[in-house]
């Protein structure tokens, strides 16, 4: 027996009967994010490698360890470790030329303003994306290497705003709120600009360095490289240290302290709860200002609905003009996760279902089927001949509304049997043409 392929670790087939639900989630979505003026935007789900390298940063964990790359026949040979030959880390290798596939949302649409000039043509550009992601993670629940995100950016001259700020925070509640979810909680911070960034990065480095020897060894190499990962880091011993540590704004400047004010006043304004945490900091380089996090008491460990924040230099040090920006992505497994499970409905069931009773009714239903979806009608049949019972259970399953029998004794009577599954009434119509006979299926 030939041996059978299966799907890629940690990714999933979604089902037809599950698609149901991430249509309606992702309708819903797109009908508020209309509200707000956001407008779809598709890029590649690959992208050069240093694209993500440069933006996300070098240090970041997802470029680091998490980067799935595109292996060309010519780019490079696979990597020993047959398991996981998807996964070349970028620091073993030279960037240029290489792809990876997208690990989230944010850099590709920087690349694609840029690239498109839409400074050029407008002020700010509200954009929204709805894709898939990949990222070398081990997988777990809530945790995949193939997964799906709801995602905003906000770029422009004129989006240097709080209130902007103010806006894609409560935007990203009130879409999770409308697609059902309740008990979640909004975390917000702001890391200022790049010099109180620095500040900030000092202070911590001469909180932490005395106690360099208790942290883990990534933490240990964060210290100088990226020392507001050790932040976010789940070692339990550097989590203490974490805690102890008494973090508050004052490496904030005036002007940025401000800036927090105003976004947090507007949230209040609002309506939108929050609580904020000053080591909130998120794990990639490009980060400026305000950032948030979402996340939910009814999933489990991986307990992170969405997040996102503003990053005011990104689309200048990717070599475009100097705007600002700001935006989100919320996960759609983990959303769907936090909902409660409805059992799977058939949300378009079907029109008709026509059963043919031998050979010539089969040829006439065959037409007969063609015209009526000409006709606007969903209709559906089983290209076999069988007994009416096996062929009414096949109605019945794919919920079919009413029923069309063509047989021997309608076809000599250039008729049809119809019969509506919910009623039960039957009524025999004439086979005339497509027209009439779908204009009086509505009386049955
Ligand atoms: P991040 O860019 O890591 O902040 O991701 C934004 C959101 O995407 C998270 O809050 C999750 O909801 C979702 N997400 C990120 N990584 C994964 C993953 N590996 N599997 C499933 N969802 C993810």
């Amino acid at each position: 027996m030939s041996k059978k392929i299966t799907i890629p670790r940690g990714t999933a087939d979604i089902l037809p009967g599950e698609v149901v639900r991430w249509q309606a989630i992702e309708k819903k979505s797109r009908d508020i994010l209309a509200l707000y003026g956001y407008r779809e935007i598709r890029t590649p789900i690959f992208e050069e490698t240093e694209l993500f390298a440069r933006s996300m940063g070098q240090t970041s964990d997802v470029v680091q360890k998490q980067m799935l790359s595109v292996i060309g026949s010519n780019n490079f040979p696979l990597d020993e470790d047959g398991a996981e030959k998807h996964f070349l880390s970028p620091r073993k290798i030279d960037m240029r030329g290489l792809y990876a596939l997208r690990p989230e949302g944010t850099a590709s649409i920087v690349r694609s303003y840029i690239e498109n000039s839409l400074d050029k043509s407008e002020q700010l550009s509200k954009l929204y994306y709805i894709g898939p992601m990949f990222r070398g993670e081990r997988p777990q629940k809530g945790r995949l290497r193939q997964f799906h995100q709801i995602g905003v950016e906000a770029i422009g001259p004129d989006s240097g705003s709080p209130y902007l700020d103010a806006e894609v925070i409560s935007l990203s509640v009130r879409l999770l709120n409308q697609l059902g979810l309740r008990n979640f909680q909004l975390k917000i911070n702001t890391l200022g600009t790049p010099a109180d960034k620095e500040n900030f990065a000092k202070f911590l480095r001469k909180q932490l360095t005395d106690k360099i020897s208790k942290l883990c060894p990534d933490c240990q190499q964060r210290l100088e490289r990226n020392v507001f990962r050790i932040l976010d880091c789940k070692n339990k011993d550097c989590k203490a240290i974490v805690d102890a540590l008494d973090v508050g704004h004052s490496h904030l400047s005036v002007e940025s302290q401000q800036y927090y004010t105003s976004v947090k006043e507007t949230l209040v304004g609002m309506g939108i709860q929050f609580v904020e945490s000053a080591k909130l900091v998120r794990g990639l380089d490009y980060y400026t200002h305000t950032v948030f996090e979402i996340s939910s008491s009814d999933l489990g460990s991986q307990d992170a609905l969405g997040a996102g924040g503003r990053y005011n230099n990104l689309v200048a040090e990717l070599g475009g003009p100097q705007v600002d920006a700001i935006g989100f992505a919320l996960g759609i497994e983990r959303i769907l996760l936090a909902l409660p499970q409805e059992s799977a409905t058939n949300e378009n069931p079907l029109g008709c279902y026509v059963i043919a009773l031998d050979q010539k009714s089969l040829e006439r239903a065959i037409n007969l089927v063609d015209g009526m979806r000409q006709k606007g009608l969903s209709v559906d049949m089983s290209y076999r001949i069988s007994s009416m019972k096996s062929q009414m259970r096949m109605a019945n399953k794919v919920g079919a509304q009413r029923v069309l029998i063509l047989g021997e004794e309608e076809l000599r009577n250039n008729s049809i049997t119809v019969k509506n599954m919910s009623s039960g009434e039957q009524k025999t119509l004439p086979l005339g043409d497509v027209s009439s006979l779908v204009e009086q299926l509505g009386k049955v």
